[in-house]
């Protein structure tokens, strides 16, 4: 089945980029729970957090990556969320890590 995310990654799906690395991109989320909703991607279509430790270089360039969008959008105060499995709310089948912020989060989420 078609994954959006590498869509997007290989240019076929228009996305709002905030940032494009090596490794990762970061683009907005096209239904924002926040006044910011980052989503921050591997390029390589890796399904699950599980499996993520697999791959250093863009384990390491994806917090590079949350590091640089939080200057880029002088973000004081967010939220890094990784919704694993469907139970957990994952609707896309490609790792990503949602930035939120601009609003007070509520803990414990839903
Ligand atoms: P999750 O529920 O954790 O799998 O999150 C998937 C996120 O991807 C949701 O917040 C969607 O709004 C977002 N999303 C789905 N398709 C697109 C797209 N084409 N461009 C940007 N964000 C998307």
């Amino acid at each position: 089945m078609e994954c959006v995310f590498c869509s997007i990654v290989d240019g076929s799906l228009k996305a709002d980029f905030i940032l494009k690395m090596e490794n990762v991109v970061a683009f907005k989320d096209i239904n924002p729970k926040a006044p910011h909703h980052i989503l921050v991607i591997p390029k390589r279509h890796i399904e699950s957090i599980v499996d993520f430790y697999k791959y250093p270089l863009e384990v390491a360039q994806l917090h590079e990556a949350i590091s640089e969008v939080s200057k880029k959008l002088d973000l004081k105060s967010f939220r890094v969320v990784v919704n694993n499995g469907p139970d957990a709310g994952q609707a896309v089948n490609h790792l990503h890590y949602h930035i939120l912020s601009g609003r007070k989060l509520s803990w414990p989420p839903g």
